[in-house]
């Protein structure tokens, strides 16, 4: 299991990334200070560093460039300000891997993650098989039986979500904060929206309501959930 250190000190962004790496299978840990996340990443305890810009302690930077100095190799991925990407392009000469900008959506932050990760050796997942249905990863397309369809930005995020967690149920909340980010409204009534577009992409018995709780992919038993790595 891949361990990932986030050092965040805003509680609701550490508490958002945190929910979404463990729901997809990494161990976590979180420091809300530069100082301790510096301790903590120097040390054999994490494949990957999720680290803030601007942290009490020591700066994101500082922490980076003294990770680096100190010959530690792992995977960093900057957390800044939409405002202050000139820096962080910056920060990234002085050893960062990636950044992502604030606000963002989950799935960005874990496309970066994966993609840091795999170049260190992990198997890509490629392919994601739900019953009849197949979700390409790569290449964004849903193949329902013998029937190619193409998805959109929001519709393939909303897809991936399902097609990880087959027969699982997936609360709004889970939806929205994953799909579309933390600075979401709560009340907004986007999700059961394109819950609707892809019902009718994937088909309308294919994703289940379960009143008062979400909406549950179903898979038909047996080999459902088969994940193809590329090789
Ligand atoms: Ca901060």
């Amino acid at each position: 299991m891949r361990r990932i250190l986030i050092a965040e000190d805003e509680p609701r962004i550490a508490s958002f990334v945190e929910k979404g790496l463990r729901a997809n299978g990494f161990t976590t840990t979180v420091t809300d200070d530069g100082r301790d996340a510096l301790l903590l990443a120097d040390s054999d305890d994490f494949d990957l560093l999720i680290l803030d810009v601007g942290l009490p302690g020591r700066d994101g930077f500082s922490v980076l460039r003294e990770l680096r100095a100190r010959g530690r190799r792992l995977p960093i991925v900057i957390l800044t300000a939409r405002d202050s990407v000139e820096d962080t392009v910056a920060g990234l000469e002085g050893g960062a891997d990636d950044y992502v900008p604030k606000p963002f959506r989950f799935e960005e932050l874990l496309a970066r993650v994966r993609a840091r990760l795999r170049e260190d050796g992990a198997p890509e997942t490629t392919v994601i098989r739900v019953g009849e249905a197949a979700l390409d990863l790569r290449t964004r397309r849903l193949t329902v039986g013998a029937r190619t369809v193409e998805l959109t930005a929001r519709e393939f995020g909303l897809a991936e979500m399902f097609f990880r967690h087959p027969n699982q149920v997936l609360s709004r909340e889970q939806l929205l904060s994953h799909v579309w980010g933390y600075d979401y409204d709560p009340g907004s009534n986007v999700v059961d929206v394109y819950v609707r577009y892809l019902r009718q992409k994937v088909g309308e018995a294919r994703i289940t309501t379960v009143r008062g709780m979400g909406y549950r992919l179903e898979g038909s038993g047996d080999g459902d959930g088969g994940v193809t790595h590329a090789s």
